[in-house]
């Protein structure tokens, strides 16, 4: 069935995947032939902002759409390469001459208008560094990481301004500008109008030379385990981020592409930002929060080949009685990929039923800076698992010893932890004013991921959760993955979240927190039927003994679920940094 979807959509759509096979590419590739897909600065060096736009704009996609923007209220603005090299320049120039200069940290945090993604093109350019705020954090947060990051100007509108910054400027002294998209005129020295500057500033910016190991973006993980960490990435990222367009996103160069991520976190920058605009690919922006009748109507109307979401989002979807082959017309789509938490095999089967697609899961960290892992286009896709390594990536699955060192686990399905060889171009360069932790990160030769998989004996990897999460039971270890993948595949779940309570006698109970989709109600009844379908599933030993129904599961504000805080609030500890958590 896999094949036969391939074959056709290669037939409709007169493309063929870039990487047809795997084990060859995967045997052959080398990083440095990469480089023959990028330019250089003519003043030497890379920088991101050259790559992504400037060369696009001085070469024969200069008049192609770069950007094509949709506002929440209906509006719409496309901008070509050549208005986004020269409104990136107004910006770069607009920066140096308020003094911000090269490595100097500049936050943006403004819902996704074009002038986010102007400004992050014109900070690289400037070779300043990108620290992008999700728009709906509040004054805490926004504090947190404007002091921690060292931030020495702003971007943001006068009305997230006036609500969460402007009480908090005299605990930021080291803030030299705030640029205010739409305020008319300059406030004073330190709060301007952006709109005023851009008028005036020049739009042609030569960028100086910039190393490939220069600092680039400072993005906060999405504190789903904790507090949120600071991720140093440099410009020579961009490497894994051609790669990953090339062979991930599949992309070619009639896609209309579409990235659900704000770029407050790493998927909005890398792949909602960078990535397609490396390959001069048309990148749709929609500023709207998730609503299904919008999301389908963009993928729609904007004619969308390669749509990029998480699986947050498409149970959102799945939740809901639409039958979208039949209301919209979504012969444009090609491939869909999905990242941010582990995909549960029912989406996977729910996009071929409902979409003729299947969702392509992918795995990567903000630590990783891009896709390490994925299910690609053309191969089998076994529901659940993340896929394979991409080419250039090894990864593995490593056990921690007692005494410090690593061993590597070679034996099929058997767990670990999930590991990468160190030296992939976009891998972090540094945990922010915590080199400790950063070392912490690479024993005996490897990366560790923090997160719990085994790989299948066709190197295919499965995520089990990450090690924070899992649940020892019994003298079993169980990862709360599998129990809330079986519990979805029951009609009525729409989402679950699956903890260990402790327990004097077994260690811990496995306690799953339930949300139903419309139309069923939370009846005892019906909490007894699913212990019942989780033990026939699963097996006592695994299958959770206590269910609670609940409407909304905790999540971070990119959608993960915080088992965490589940856990905490369960055992009533305190919760710990919420800095994340969605309202
Ligand atoms: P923090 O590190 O602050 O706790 P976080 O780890 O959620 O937050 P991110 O870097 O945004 O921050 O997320 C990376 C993590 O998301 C991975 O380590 C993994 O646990 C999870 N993840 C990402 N993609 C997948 C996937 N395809 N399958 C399973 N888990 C995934
Ligand atoms: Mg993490």
């Amino acid at each position: 069935m896999q094949k036969n979807w391939i074959e056709k959509k290669a037939d409709d759509f007169l493309i063929h995947p870039n990487l047809a096979d795997y084990d060859q590419v995967y045997e052959t590739f080398k990083w440095e032939d990469v480089a023959s897909n990028f330019q250089g600065l003519p003043s030497g060096g890379l920088n991101i902002a050259h790559e992504a736009i400037d060369r696009h704009a001085n070469g024969s996609l200069a008049d192609k759409t770069a950007l094509i923007w949709l506002g929440e209220s209906g509006e719409r603005k496309n901008y070509t390469f050549t208005e986004m090299k020269k409104e990136s320049a107004k910006f770069a120039n607009v920066l140096t001459s308020l003094g911000i200069l090269k490595g100097d940290r500049v936050f943006t945090l403004s819902t996704r208008l074009p002038e986010l993604y102007i400004a992050a093109i014109g900070i690289l350019k400037n070779r300043s560094v990108l620290c992008p705020l999700f728009s709906q954090f509040g004054p805490d947060p926004i504090l947190q990481r404007l002091v921690r990051g060292n931030a020495k100007a702003l971007l943001t509108t006068k009305n997230l301004f006036d609500k969460k910054v402007r009480p908090l400027l005299d605990q930021l002294p080291e803030l030299h500008t705030v640029l205010l998209i739409d305020a008319p005129e300059d406030e004073s020295d330190q709060i301007r109008s952006l709109k005023q500057m851009m008028e005036t500033a020049s739009d042609t910016y030569e960028i100086l030379p910039t190393d490939p190991e220069d600092m680039s973006i400072l993005h906060f993980t999405s504190g789903t385990t904790g507090m949120p960490k600071g991720v140093v990435h440099v410009h020579k990222a961009i490497y894994t981020h051609w790669m990953s367009g090339q062979y991930v996103l599949d992309f070619h160069p009639n896609d209309i592409y579409w990235c659900t991520a704000d770029p407050g976190w790493v998927t909005g920058t890398s792949y909602g930002i960078i990535t397609p605009w490396l390959h001069g690919v048309t990148n749709v922006v929609d500023e709207g929060e998730f609503d299904a009748v919008h999301w389908y109507s963009t993928l729609q109307n904007e004619k969308i080949s390669v749509w990029y979401t998480a699986p947050t989002a498409i149970r959102r979807l799945m939740r809901l009685d639409i039958e979208p082959l039949k209301e919209y017309n979504l012969s444009a789509l090609r491939l869909i990929q999905s990242v941010g938490e582990p995909l549960n095999p029912e989406a996977v089967v729910w996009g071929v039923e409902k979409l003729q697609l299947p969702i392509h899961d992918n795995w990567w960290q903000t630590e990783t800076g891009g896709i390490m892992i994925s299910n690609l286009l053309s191969q089998q896709i076994r529901p659940g698992s993340m896929g394979r390594p991409l080419p250039g990536i090894e990864a593995g699955i490593i056990q921690r010893n007692d005494d410090e060192t690593v061993t590597e686990i070679t034996e099929p399905l058997k767990e670990g932890e999930l590991a990468l060889k160190p030296g992939w171009p976009s891998m972090f360069r540094n945990y922010l004013h915590d080199d400790a932790r950063y070392a912490k990160c690479f024993v005996g030769g490897w990366y560790l991921s923090g997160d719990l998989a085994y790989k299948d004996k066709d190197g295919y990897f499965w995520f089990v959760g990450r090690s924070d999460d899992i649940i020892k039971t019994s003298g079993h270890m169980v990862g709360p993955f599998e129990v809330e993948s079986t519990l979805m595949e029951h009609p009525s779940v729409a989402e679950a979240g699956v903890i260990g309570k402790p327990d004097e006698m077994i260690g811990q109970i496995v306690k799953a927190f339930v949300s139903l989709k419309a139309g069923f109600e939370p009846t005892e009844e019906l909490r007894r039927e699913l212990i019942g379908f989780g033990r026939k599933r699963l097996g006592s030993a695994v299958a959770p003994k206590e269910i609670e129904f609940t409407q909304n599961l905790p999540k971070t504000r990119s959608g993960k679920i915080m088992r965490r805080l589940l856990k905490a609030r369960e055992m009533g500890l305190p919760e710990g940094d919420i800095s994340t958590l969605e309202d």
